[in-house]
């Protein structure tokens, strides 16, 4: 791919996830345009490439369908990573998935079928559109898929939108079902929680459900390696939709995580208060305590992750405590 010169849209791409693609793709030669409404993050995560002629920055919201057509014109590849991420605030708002996810996701595509040059979405899609699964590690077939969040009810909605324009318009869609991902520039998620309150109270870690969800957990650059190595084989390919978990290869409890933190932080005689939680221990409604991917159909690809989960949120610890 990289003597091929490519033009993509990253959506969100000031975010986490995001701009580590957009380092990825500019450190490989590509024309990346980044749309974001800034609502989460700031500039600073792309701030090295706003001089670089091969890279353009649009303040936009995607709620907005003439702002996601401007933005789609003209590239080729249209990796959609924004969203709200945040899990939790379903149970508090669900209609915020509904706009910010598949509201955005609508815009989006009907962007790309009104665009002559970008058919090809690379979606980032998560775990929690196979719910409660029953079978560990899940894999992509697994079915029904039966969400308990509006996020993963919106994501699933999404993966279902995309399909459908590439049934009925001939778009091409590759979607990928993330496991956690951690690193630089999270700003969400269990261990930027975890510190932010290891930072307000040293002495106690408030710790929502029992502690024993258990999850997979994967480092930033082993999953920007398998986005970008998954695109490149299916711009390569002819088909229609293909769709991958991405995940590391085990699990992790989340009282682990509290003791990982509190170690990176060099803590001691920290008192874990566990909340307790709804439902058998759940952090919230809506939140899956078992998540545990099957990476087989990925690592066929010839992908294996670098670090397992414990190391995945040991490095991310240290990244958000500024110690990388
Ligand atoms: P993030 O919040 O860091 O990034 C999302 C970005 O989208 C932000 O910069 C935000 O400002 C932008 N955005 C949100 N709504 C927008 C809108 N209406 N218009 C324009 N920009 C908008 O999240 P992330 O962790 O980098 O996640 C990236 C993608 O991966 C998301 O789609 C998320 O659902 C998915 N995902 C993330 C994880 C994870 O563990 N981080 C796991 C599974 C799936």
């Amino acid at each position: 791919m990289n003597s091929v010169h490519r033009e993509a849209l990253v959506t969100g791409g000031a975010g986490f996830i995001g701009s580590h693609l957009v380092d990825r793709l500019m450190s490989e030669g590509w024309d990346v345009v980044v749309i974001d409404n800034l609502s989460v993050c700031s500039l600073e995560n792309i701030k090295r490439w706003l001089d670089n002629r091969r890279f353009r920055f649009i303040r936009g919201d995607l709620k907005d369908a003439g702002v996601a057509d401007d933005a789609v014109a003209g590239v080729e590849v249209v990796f959609h990573f924004a969203a709200n991420p945040e899990v939790r605030v379903g149970e508090v708002d669900p209609s915020v998935h509904f706009r910010e996810n598949l509201v955005c996701s609508f815009n989006v595509l009907e962007a790309m079928r009104k665009s002559r040059s970008a058919k090809t979405l690379v979606f980032a899609s998560t775990s929690t559109v196979y719910g409660e699964a029953s079978v560990f590690p899940t894999p992509e077939g697994y079915g029904p898929l039966v969400p308990i969040s509006t996020y993963g009810a919106s994501k699933l909605g999404c993966e279902g939108l995309a399909c459908s324009y590439a049934g009925t318009f001939g778009l091409r869609a590759l979607i990928l079902r993330f496991a956690n991902v951690v690193g630089p520039r999270s700003g969400h998620g269990v261990i930027v929680d975890f510190v932010g309150k290891l930072r307000a109270d040293s002495k106690r870690l408030e710790i929502l459900g029992d502690g024993a969800q258990k999850k997979s957990y994967l480092w930033i650059d082993d999953c920007i390696e398998a986005v970008f190595g998954l695109t490149r084989r299916f711009l390569e390919s002819k088909e229609r939709v293909k769709i991958f978990n991405v995940g590391s290869a085990d699990q992790v409890t989340v009282a682990r995580i509290g003791e990982i933190v509190v170690e990176e932080m060099g803590l001691r005689d920290v008192e874990f208060v566990f909340t307790g939680g709804v439902e058998g221990g759940r952090g919230w409604r809506g939140d899956v305590k078992t998540m545990y991917l099957s990476i087989e159909k990925l690592m066929k690809t010839g992908w294996k992750p670098r670090y397992n989960s414990e190391r995945a949120v040991r490095l991310a610890a240290r990244a958000i405590l500024g110690k990388r």
